[in-house]
């Protein structure tokens, strides 16, 4: 049974969810679709996506990753989610909440997903990796303390500089900043 697959923008075809980066048949952009009814009735999904931990514990039922030993993690994702009293009185909203998505730990929402491009390319045999960005996508994969398993990735541009890593804890606590 297949669990995602990819669909073209550009014809609707449908394709395998491998190594493919364009549609064969239109050149159209693929987005990943899944089998909302089979993850479902396995229930993976449901039991951990609230954990606290890595996105690759919270959200393993989704991730295409089939070889875990070739996973490159810094425990990405399970930043805190902080609520402004002030800002929420000023919207007029009973509250409103931010994910701190900096305290990632090269700080910026991007480290999840260069963990999940990292770790399927390792997976499909790549070893070395390179951006065409100069802002954090390119800062994510060259962490101050490589990303295992070694060997560190080849990187192409660091322009970004890494952020000191802020508390991981899960917070709802009122903040009023
Ligand atoms: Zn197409």
């Amino acid at each position: 049974m297949r669990r995602a697959w990819f669909v073209c923008e550009g014809c609707g075809e449908e394709h395998p969810a491998v190594e493919l980066y364009r549609c064969p048949a239109c050149s159209g952009e693929l987005n990943l679709r899944y089998d909302s009814a089979a993850l479902r009735r396995r229930g993976a999904f449901a039991a951990h996506w609230k954990e606290n931990g890595s996105l690759w514990r919270r959200f393993a039922s989704l991730l295409l990753q089939e070889d875990e030993a070739q996973i490159m993690s810094l425990e990405e994702g399970s930043t805190p989610l902080v609520c402004s009293d002030k800002l929420a009185a000023r919207f007029g909203v009973n509250a409103l909440h931010f994910k701190l998505e900096s305290c990632n730990p090269i700080g910026s929402f991007k480290d999840r997903q260069v963990s999940v491009g990292m770790s399927k390319a390792r997976e499909l045999g790549h070893t070395r990796f390179g951006t065409a960005s100069s802002g954090n996508v390119a800062a994510s994969p060259c962490p101050p303390t490589p990303r295992v398993p070694a060997p560190a990735p080849t990187c192409g541009s660091r322009a970004a500089s890494p952020r000191p890593s802020a508390s991981r804890s899960r917070s709802t606590a009122p903040s009023d900043s």
